[in-house]
Formats: structure tokens, C-alpha cells, sequence
């Protein structure tokens, strides 16, 4: 199995770039965002207590995002492949997954970082607030919470997945196709060696 972390900051660009990687490397698409608000929309009980902190841009429960993805998971057992995108976002997340994947009898192959500056992402996820429809996209004390969060609960991943030697790195700025080029160079050479 190929199963990729897509990794960065809110606005990195992690869900354009994985529809890209979906296409070309077979996998299935696990975006814990995209998960939690198409439960809020269904009114479901975890949509209702995820509500909160979405809308705060706060992290939701680690426990409540750990069974989300494991039910998902087991739903599509039997794909080439995983990309997990906007999680994991905690250590606590992090170590779940692990678990997770070693019951598939499979691990992560390599963790792709985009790494984009604060500024322009800000910018960025003004500009998308304004099509998105997403009430955490739309003032921009709402966005500095979710980079504090960012920094404060997720970034520590970083080093996490350096010490596991799986983390790699790509300057997220510029053009997307480019930017996609240099993501593929790294999972091949993941999957060479
Ligand atoms: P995203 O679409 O990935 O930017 O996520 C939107 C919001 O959903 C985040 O700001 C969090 O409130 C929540 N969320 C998404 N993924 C996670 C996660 N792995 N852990 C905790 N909260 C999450």
C-alpha cells in the first residue's frame, strides 16, 4: 500500500494537491475537514459536537476525529492506498494512526510538508473564504486561531515524522503543476528505497 500524509498549514494547498496525487497514484481520499462538515450538514450527533470548534477554528477532539477515521477506513478496506489530508493533527492523532494502520498491516510511507508563510496564507484563505462558503474562512481572527492552533498542536508533527524519517519537505509557492511535480519526485523516491 502507498499511503501518503499531506501535511501544512491551513491554506497550504493540501486539498488541491490531493486531488492530484488521488488521480494519479490510486488512492483513497481521507480530508478529516471534509469529513466533519459533510456530518454537520447530515445533522449527525458528531457533526453537532464538532460544530463548535470548527467555527471557533479549534481543533476538534482527538477521540472524536481517531473514530471517525477508523470507521472510514474500514469502510474502504481493500484500497491500493491512503492519503490523509488535514490529519493527523495532533501527536495523540499521530501515534492513533500508526495503530490503525499496523491492524491493515501497512504504515506511512512518506509524509509530504508543504510549507507556505504566514502572510500569503492568510491571503489565501480570505480570497477562498469569499467562493468557499466556509464560515471558519471568513475573518481573519477566525484564520490566525486555526494557524495558532496550527502551530501550537500540529507543527510538532514535524519533528515527529523527521525522527521516523518520513518527513519531506516542499516549498508550497508558485505553480501548482511545479509544486505537483516535486511531490511525486519524493513518494517515487519513497517508494524506491
Ligand atoms: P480543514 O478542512 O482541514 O481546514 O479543517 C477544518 C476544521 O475542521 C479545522 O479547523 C478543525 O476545526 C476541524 N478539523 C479537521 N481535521 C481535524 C483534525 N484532524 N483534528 C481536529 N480537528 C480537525
Amino acid at each position: 500500500m502507498l499511503n501518503l500524509i499531506i501535511f501544512g498549514p491551513p491554506g497550504a494547498g493540501k486539498g488541491t494537491q490531493s486531488e492530484k496525487l488521488i488521480s494519479k497514484y490510486g488512492l483513497v481520499h481521507i480530508s478529516t475537514g471534509d469529513l466533519l462538515r459533510a456530518e454537520r450538514n447530515a445533522g449527525t450527533e458528531l457533526g453537532n459536537q464538532a460544530n463548535d470548534f470548527i467555527s471557533r477554528g479549534e481543533l476538534v477532539p482527538d477521540a472524536v476525529v481517531i473514530g471517525m477515521v477508523r470507521n472510514y477506513m474500514i469502510s474502504k478496506e481493500g484500497a491500493n492506498g491512503f492519503i490523509f489530508d488535514g490529519f493527523p493533527r495532533t501527536i495523540p492523532q499521530a501515534e492513533a494512526l500508526d495503530r490503525m494502520l499496523e491492524e491493515f498491516n501497512t504504515g506511512i510511507s512518506v509524509v509530504l510538508g508543504l510549507e507556505v508563510e504566514e502572510d500569503e496564507l492568510v491571503k489565501r484563505l480570505m480570497l477562498r473564504g469569499q467562493t468557499s462558503g466556509r464560515v471558519d474562512d471568513q475573518d481573519e481572527s477566525t484564520i490566525r486561531n486555526r494557524f495558532q492552533e496550527y502551530l501550537n498542536k500540529t507543527l510538532p508533527l514535524q519533528g515527529f515524522y523527521t525522527a521516523q524519517g518520513k518527513y519531506q519537505g516542499v516549498m508550497g509557492m508558485g505553480e501548482i503543476d511545479t509544486i505537483f511535480s516535486q511531490l511525486c519526485a519524493k513518494i517515487d523516491s519513497a517508494q524506491a528505497s
